[in-house]
């Protein structure tokens, strides 16, 4: 009866660490590596956070600003799925993790979520104006073409 409990539980764990490890395992990237190898060059391994892709959402899809977003509660990181994908440069995503991640150390002060000490940590990061520049050369570009996919996939669907 024993042995049957502990592998029904083991069993519940291993799904468990399956489907999170799903989540974090996009179709080009893999957030919980990019989040791991951040975590021990910046954070000495000291951040305890989870990591997860977004559910794709039609309505989001179409405003193009959310790109990550940090919960305190949970301590969860979710990254916009529309980054996982090989026109995003490995920087640029990392930048969006990294900024999450700070997010955990640096609380917000009453309505500023990135005070001026957030914000001078973020810079310290090497790649910090190549994504700058990056997203903004080439972000909107990447979603409008996204968004014509999507509409083009929307389009075969119905006719
Ligand atoms: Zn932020």
């Amino acid at each position: 009866m024993k042995t049957l409990f502990t592998k029904e539980k083991s069993e519940a764990a291993a799904t468990e660490l399956k489907s999170k490890k799903r989540a974090s395992l996009g179709r080009t990237y893999d957030l919980q590596s990019l989040y791991d190898r951040l975590n021990r060059l910046y954070f000495d391994s000291q951040l305890k956070l989870s990591i997860r892709w977004g559910k794709q959402n039609l309505v989001k899809a179409r405003s193009n600003v959310l790109l990550g977003s940090y919960f305190d509660k949970s301590k969860e990181i979710v990254i916009s799925r529309r980054l996982d994908n090989p026109r995003v440069p490995l920087y640029f995503l990392e930048h969006v993790i990294f900024h999450e991640m700070l997010h955990s150390v640096f609380p917000r002060e009453k309505h500023r979520m990135h005070t001026e000490k957030f914000k001078k940590f973020e810079r310290l990061h090497p790649d910090f104006d190549r994504a700058r520049e990056w997203e903004k050369t080439s972000l909107k570009i990447l979603f409008e073409s996204n968004q014509i996919s999507l509409f083009n996939s929307l389009m075969a669907r119905i006719s």
